[in-house]
């Protein structure tokens, strides 16, 4: 079974092609003209995609040495994500399906970061289950316990800023550029993740809150600036320590909760922010600490890319889970 993926929910343009649950290519335009503007600009995006689709899709089938007539069905991003960016795609994967008159089966993008883990990948063990997910994205911060491929439950989520924001936004305070977040992980590994306590969020069950955060970071900042207008330059690194020693723990807080309300001990996180050192670190002790059978997917696949749709497309070519021409993108969907 040839699998052809089609990810286009932000600002990411990708394709890739599935042969079973093993991926034979994973092609990804990233669009660069978003830096200069500090984020996404949904207009942007959308026209990048539209130059990109064509070429990344082209050179995801000859990377994998197949031609399109070889392809068996198509799977592509039907939500959530911005409208814009969405429509080239699902607009795309419709006409090449009915061109080829083979099946097109519809994803959720986040179903896909956590079902990333299904890809048959050499020195990856797949999660069995149950398990509990941690998504966290750009867009998303979720705890998801899944009993099966697509029997999914959130069962706490964040209810203003998302993680990946967190760290962007929180780099973008000390004049960062923009995705931040990678950079605050790498200056946190050379400072002190004790130097500054920022408070931590109170809030109740499951869910999460980024928001406060951001702004007791931002208060703290102008406050030394103040007093330092050098403050930023000689504390980088014990900044960025500290603000990602705050957010991993939030994040192993909730998780803590999670695996004792529901006593499930394997935890499986995805979403780009699972790139970060620190939250690997930090899962990797709590197998020692609190029993935890832990999982993280391979690097490229925790970014928005299209493999992962492709591994989705392949789980629910398995069940016969097709869709008709009748679909449409769709910017806000649950599981
Ligand atoms: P969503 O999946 O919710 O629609 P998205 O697709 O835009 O959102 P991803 O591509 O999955 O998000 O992740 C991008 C986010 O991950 C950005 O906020 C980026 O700063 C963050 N990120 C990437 N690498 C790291 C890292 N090493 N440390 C912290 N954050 C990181
Ligand atoms: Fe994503």
């Amino acid at each position: 079974v040839y699998i052809l993926g089609i990810e286009s929910s932000c600002d990411d343009t990708s394709a890739a092609i599935l042969c079973n649950d093993r991926v034979l290519s994973n092609v990804v335009a990233s669009q660069k003209i978003h830096e200069q503007y500090g984020g996404v600009v949904p207009e942007l995006a959308s026209r990048a995609h539209q130059q990109n689709i064509v070429p990344v899709i082209d050179q995801a089938i000859k990377q994998a040495g197949i031609t399109k007539e070889d392809l068996t069905a198509i799977a592509f991003t039907r939500g959530p994500g911005l409208m814009g960016s969405l429509l080239v795609g699902t607009s795309f994967a419709k006409s090449l399906a009915l061109a080829l008159d083979i099946p097109l089966i519809d994803v959720n993008h986040m179903q896909a970061h956590i079902l990333a883990h299904f890809i048959d990948e050499e020195g990856f063990d797949k999660p069995e289950f149950p398990f509990l997910a941690l998504t966290i994205s750009g867009g998303h911060t979720q705890v998801v316990k899944v009993t099966n491929h697509f029997d999914m439950e959130i069962i706490g989520e964040t209810i203003d800023d998302a993680v990946g924001e967190a760290f962007d936004k929180s780099a973008k305070i000390l004049g960062l550029p923009y995705p931040g977040g990678p950079l605050v992980d790498k200056y946190a590994q050379l400072g002190n993740p004790k130097a500054f306590p920022f408070t931590k969020p109170r809030v109740d069950g499951l869910n999460f809150s980024f928001s406060g955060l951001k702004t007791g970071i931002l208060y703290f900042v102008q406050k030394q600036l103040k007093e330092n207008p050098n403050f930023i330059e000689e504390n980088l690194h014990d900044v960025c320590a500290s603000i990602q020693y705050t957010i991993i723990n939030i994040l192993i807080d909730k998780l803590k909760k999670a695996s004792k309300e529901t006593g499930i001990k394997s935890i499986a996180i995805g979403g780009g922010v699972s790139a970060n050192s620190g939250i690997r670190k930090a899962l990797k002790e709590g197998e020692f600490k609190y029993g935890w059978k832990t999982f993280v997917p391979k690097f490229e696949y925790t970014t928005d890319n299209a493999a992962m749709i492709g591994i989705v497309g392949y789980l629910k070519y398995l069940q016969q889970d097709f869709t008709d021409m009748s679909i449409v993108a769709k910017a806000r969907i649950k599981f």
